[in-house]
This record gives C-alpha cells, sequence and structure tokens, in this order.
C-alpha cells in the first residue's frame, strides 16, 4: 500500500505541523488565561506590583471567567459548522489564527473596550481555529490505522507544551513589565504560529479541505434540516418545550443565561434532525453514543477546570508558595505543573492503554474516559486535604496543589486525547468538523459549571465544594463503567479491528 501521506517517526509530516500550530496557539490561550483572573482582581488603584488591575472581587472575576472560558469553546460549534458547510478546515483554522493575533494585539491597550474587544477577538478566534485544527489531525488517518490514538497523543502534547512553556514564561513576564506586557506577548507568539502555518501547508494538501460534492444529499444543508423539523412532530414538540425554558431562563436568571439556553436549544433541534436524517442504524447508534459520551466531557471539565479559578485564587491567596526561604513561586507558575505532567505521562498512559489492548482487556474509549472521571476525581481529595490545614492553621502547603494536578492530569489524559480520537472515528464525516465543535461546546459548558462551582465556594467554603467534586465524580465515573456494555454495543465495533497501516 502507498503511504497516505508523507512521514516523520513513523506519523505524517502533517501532524507535526499542526503540532506546532496548535502548541503556538494554546501558548497565547493559556499565557493569557493564567493571569485573566489575577488582572481582573488586582488593585485598580496600582496597589499591585504588577500594574493596575480592574479591581474586581473574585466573584466577579471569577463570573466573567467562566463565561470567557465557556464562550471560547462555545464558538466551536459555529466554528465546526463554517468548516463543513463553506470553506473546510483548512482554510478555517488560518483565519482563526489571524483574529487570534488581532485580538491579542487589542489586549495590549489599557482601555476597557481594548478588554472587551480583545476577549470578544478571542473567542470568535478559538471558535474557528480548535475545533478544526483538531479534525484536521484526524484526517491524516485513513480509518481503522492504529496510528490514529498515538498521533492525537503526540498532538495533545503539542497543545500542553504551548501551555507550559505559556505560564512559566507569562508569569515571569508580567512580574517584571506588568499585565499588559503578558497580553502582548500572547499575540507575538500567535503570530509564531501563524507563520509556522502558512509555512507547512505542503504538507496539509490532502487534509482539511471543503469538499464540494455533485451529489446533493451529500451536501451540508443546515436550512434544510431545520425545515424538516416543522415536519416532524415529536422533534418540534420537543424545541417548543426547550425554547420555553429558554424564555423562562431568561427571565427569572439573567440575560446571559437566556441566550445561552436559546442557543443550547438551537443546537439540540439541529442535532435532532441530524440523527433523523442519517442513513443508517449504525450511524444513528454512533451519533447517540458520542453525545452521551460528551455528557462525561461536561462533568470531566466542570471539574477538572477550577484549576484556573478557584484553585488559581487558592494557590494565590491560601497556599504558601516559600520555596524554602528561598524565592516565593509566582502563582501563575502553578499552572504549569498540569501541561508538565502531561509532556512526562502521555506517552506512557498512552502504551498502557495500547497494551492493554493487545492483551485484550478492556481499553475502549468510553472505558478510559469513564476511569479518568475517577482519577481525577480522586485528585480533590487532596484538595480537601489542603482546605483542612488552611482552616486549621490560616496557610496549606503547596504539596497537596502538586498532588492534585498530578492526579487531575493522570485523569485528563484518560479522557482528553482520547475523546478528540473517538470522535473522528465516529462522527459522521460530512457532520465531523460540527461534531468535534459540540465537544469543544461540551468541555466550555463544563468550564461554565467550574465557574459556577468556584463562584458559590464564597458561600460554602473550599472544603465542601472540593469534598463535593471529590464525591460526585467517582459516582459518575462509576455509574458510566457499570453502563459500559450497552454504551459500547451502540459504537457497533468502531473500535474492534484497529491495525497497523502503511
Ligand atoms: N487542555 C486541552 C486544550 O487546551 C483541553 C481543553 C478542552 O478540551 N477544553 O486543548
Amino acid at each position: 500500500l502507498e503511504p497516505y501521506q508523507k512521514e516523520l517517526f513513523g506519523q505524517p509530516v502533517g501532524l507535526y505541523i499542526l503540532f506546532l500550530t496548535e502548541m503556538w496557539e494554546r501558548f497565547s490561550y493559556y499565557g493569557m488565561r493564567a493571569i485573566l483572573v489575577l488582572y481582573m482582581a488586582a488593585s485598580a488603584l496600582g496597589e499591585d506590583p504588577r500594574g493596575v488591575g480592574l479591581g474586581w472581587t473574585s466573584k466577579e472575576a471569577l463570573a466573567l471567567y467562566g463565561w470567557y472560558t465557556m464562550l471560547v469553546y462555545i464558538m466551536s460549534i459555529p466554528g465546526g459548522m463554517i468548516a463543513d458547510k463553506l470553506i473546510g478546515q483548512k482554510k478555517s483554522v488560518l483565519y482563526g489564527a489571524i483574529i487570534l493575533c488581532m485580538g491579542h494585539a487589542v489586549l495590549v491597550l489599557k482601555d476597557t473596550w481594548a478588554f472587551y474587544t480583545g476577549l470578544g477577538l478571542v473567542i470568535l478566534g478559538v471558535g474557528l481555529l480548535k475545533p478544526n485544527i483538531s479534525t484536521m489531525v484526524g484526517g491524516l488517518y485513513q480509518e481503522g490505522d492504529i496510528r490514529r490514538d498515538k498521533g492525537f497523543s503526540i498532538f495533545y502534547i503539542g497543545i500542553n507544551l504551548g501551555s507550559f512553556l505559556a505560564t512559566m514564561v507569562v508569569g515571569a513576564v508580567v512580574a517584571k513589565w506588568g499585565w499588559h506586557a503578558g497580553f502582548g506577548l500572547a499575540g507575538v507568539v500567535m503570530l509564531i504560529g501563524l507563520v509556522n502555518y502558512v509555512a507547512g501547508q505542503k504538507y496539509l494538501v490532502k487534509v482539511g479541505n471543503h469538499v464540494v460534492s455533485d451529489n446533493e444529499t451529500d451536501e451540508v444543508s443546515y436550512g434544510k434540516l431545520y425545515s424538516k423539523l416543522f415536519k416532524s412532530p415529536k422533534q418540534l414538540v420537543i424545541s417548543v418545550i426547550l425554547l420555553a425554558l429558554s424564555l423562562y431562563g431568561w427571565y427569572t436568571m439573567d440575560w446571559g443565561y437566556g441566550l445561552l439556553f436559546l442557543f443550547l436549544t438551537t443546537i439540540t433541534a439541529l442535532l435532532m434532525m441530524i440523527y433523523k436524517d442519517l442513513e443508517t442504524q449504525v450511524y444513528k447508534d454512533r451519533f447517540v453514543v458520542l453525545l452521551l459520551s460528551f455528557i462525561m466531557v461536561i462533568i470531566f471539565w466542570g471539574a477538572f477546570e477550577q484549576a484556573g479559578g478557584l484553585m488559581n485564587l487558592y494557590t494565590d491567596t491560601k497556599t504558601d508558595r516559600n520555596f524554602f526561604g528561598l524565592f516565593v513561586i509566582p502563582t501563575s507558575m502553578f499552572q504549569s505543573l498540569n501541561a508538565g505532567f502531561i509532556i512526562l505521562f502521555a506517552a506512557g498512559v498512552a502504551n498502557f492503554w495500547a497494551s492493554r489492548k493487545l492483551k485484550s482487556k478492556e481499553a475502549s474509549s468510553l472505558f478510559k474516559m469513564a476511569t479518568g472521571i475517577i482519577i481525577m476525581g480522586f485528585g480533590f481529595l487532596f484538595m480537601v486535604f489542603a482546605a483542612m490545614e488552611f482552616e486549621k492553621s490560616g496557610t496549606s502547603s503547596m504539596i497537596w496543589l502538586v498532588l492534585a494536578y498530578f492526579f487531575h492530569t493522570m485523569g485528563e489524559l484518560c479522557i482528553s486525547p482520547v475523546a478528540l480520537s473517538f470522535i473522528t472515528k465516529l462522527a459522521p464525516v460530512k457532520y465531523a468538523s460540527l461534531m468535534m465543535g459540540v465537544y469543544f461546546a461540551a468541555t466550555g459548558l463544563g468550564n461554565k459549571v467550574a465557574g459556577i462551582i468556584g463562584e458559590s465556594a464564597s458561600d460554602f467554603g473550599e472544603y465542601s465544594i472540593f469534598s463535593g467534586i471529590l464525591i460526585f465524580t467517582i459516582i459518575v465515573g462509576t455509574l458510566f463503567i457499570l453502563l459500559l456494555k450497552p454504551l459500547k454495543r451502540l459504537t457497533h465495533g468502531a473500535e474492534d479491528n484497529e491495525h497497523e497501516m502503511a
């Protein structure tokens, strides 16, 4: 068999181009994210050595942070739709990268309008880039190619290399030159990512192109799908009920939630119509199991994403960061533990699952994902210890954070790269980018849930929050493992005959 793509170290060369592009993009995203909450919560009166902040309460800062990190990923749905329907994944990534450069450039300015505009552009840019670059990785492999899972693990290392470098460097830059230098650095790095992507195009000739088909039924038409809604009484009733709930949300909560519910209703209706439209039962079942696995995704990130919010503030204010009396470790540096652990352990975890598979033990994606939730949840035990120590002595040791982040990371390695690969195996090809978008939107909802939980810490105290998460996640993970058999049946053997390919 002729190799499908040009190779390097047993993987398509295109993988390394996407690896580098995503590495720089994640550098800019996580660099900015590491300082965002701190910047909003820093004094507006110039009392903070890192410069004038926005002077918000931590509750206000976490609320905006929750909306922001949710929107960034929710925009992956329109981002995916644009790719499937209009321009393909490759161009979507290009435009996303350009918009991201602009967003970070605007954030360098010190005005309030610039703050919101910059965040808005970053949201749009990530929405276009993030889901589509991930689908492109899947496009490097033919169906059944066993290298796919490994490829996603390698890609995931790129993501975290970017995040690791960012969290190491940005904290130091901010300490020396202030907040806006940190935002500026994110912009410069994104520009490197863009140049890198453009320069590597010759290795991406076969992936991410928009396929125009002669056959009309192969074309993606969202308009047609929505119009069919009015001919399907059951689906219409469900949609109307959801719509009523959104309007109720609008009334009783605030307009932000109202809009969110409205958006989710629109997407739910679309997903129902896609389900109806799929040709065979195999496609339909796979579609359903994919959506069910996204429930795990929401719960996972809802707990995990305390990292940038509540745990970040906890590190800042309630942890003894003094390193043997030599120096004080900057808060943002703790954000690099997660990425550092991924770089160290990603290959090990991938190999562990691959060897289990060879011994024909349970190593399906769904099993790995449920295990990931349990392992991550267990990490919160150490945050419970930290909160206990703080209540007793007014400070807590950093060792708790290190242990918590270690287990969070091991859990992440079982769920996140696995889910990316799983989607590219199960999603119907013509909706591949949309499904990737829905996946990232699920992670975005997780981010929002994380924010809501984090905000409530000021009412309930960290101890209750951390122990609550611990118990809940372990129960959910166990439930999914108990349901494994029927769920796996719905995949119709999508992962049963993976083999080596030339
Ligand atoms: N840390 C991963 C990334 O940045 C996962 C993020 C997510 O899925 N929400 O890609």
